[in-house]
């Protein structure tokens, strides 16, 4: 084990060393995942007549890489001023009652669709009513999107892939009904180019914040020109590319600040 010295401990020689280096730089957090309260407030990118939704956010235990309880990501999405929450657990669904329980408690709409971690990297699905590991695959997760009716969003496509391959831009613009053009755990560092990448492939933008922990509900949203209250409506909206991406961060904090995987 490796000790790291604290300063002014430890033996001369390295105290003398240390005094001559720079202090180590440890990438900071945004200011907003420890005040949440600086995003700016969603009310201002809502269409007359529409919604704002939450469209990509993991909770415990079904994605275990999350750090948040559902109930605590719910009500966090009122506190926003979100008119909805769309959990989107790895490789599981909530049921129906479960998210009627949760909608119920905290007076919010809550859907479910799922993030698959597929040979094309993650995807975003909503409608789906199961999950099974055949979704995995891009052939047979398309006809199955398509024989349901449903809708799949390429997630994060500004993210490397640690395993398998990303789709081309024709496989996006064939097989996908958006991407998420607007991710939380990244700034939009290409200035806008995922957003303007979505129109040139006829394509629909989302954004989606990628929720793991409280701080993180409704950084990103996805605005609709209607209330979405029903997963019906939000796949028809997605195929009829009548949504876009909000970004809710302080200016400050877009920059790129990839989560660590
Ligand atoms: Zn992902
Ligand atoms: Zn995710």
């Amino acid at each position: 084990m490796t000790h790291d010295y604290d300063e002014g401990h430890g033996p001369p020689a390295i105290r003398r060393v240390r005094a001559r280096l720079p202090r180590r730089t440890r990438p900071r957090n945004p200011e907003y995942l420890i005040n949440p309260n600086l995003l700016l407030d969603p009310a201002g990118g809502r269409p007359p007549g529409g919604s704002m939704a939450e469209l990509h956010a993991h909770s415990i235990p079904r994605s275990r890489d999350s750090g948040v309880q559902p109930d605590v990501l719910v009500a966090q999405a009122v506190t926003r001023g979100l008119d909805l929450v769309v959990l989107t657990e790895h490789n599981a669904l909530w049921r129906g009652d479960e998210l009627a329980a949760l909608s119920e408690r905290h007076e919010i709409h809550v859907l479910a669709g799922m993030e698959l971690g597929t040979d094309l990297g993650h995807i975003l699905v909503f409608g789906l009513d199961h999950y099974s590991p055949e979704l995995l695959t891009m052939d047979a997760l398309r006809t199955i999107v398509r024989s349901e009716g449903a809708a799949m969003v390429l997630a994060h496509p500004m993210r490397p892939l640690s395993s398998g391959r990303k789709p081309s831009w024709e496989e996006i613009a064939d097989r996908f009904e958006g991407i998420e053009a607007v991710n939380g755990d990244h700034g939009d560092q290409a200035d806008g180019y995922y957003r303007r990448l979505a129109a040139d492939l006829g394509v629909t933008a989302v954004g989606g914040s990628d929720v793991h922990s409280r701080e993180a509900v409704g950084r990103v949203a996805t605005a609709f020109p209607e209330p979405v209250t029903e997963m019906d409506t939000l796949v028809r909206l997605l195929h009829e590319r009548r949504a876009h991406p909000v970004d809710l961060r302080p200016p400050v904090a877009r920059a790129d600040h990839r989560r660590p995987d």
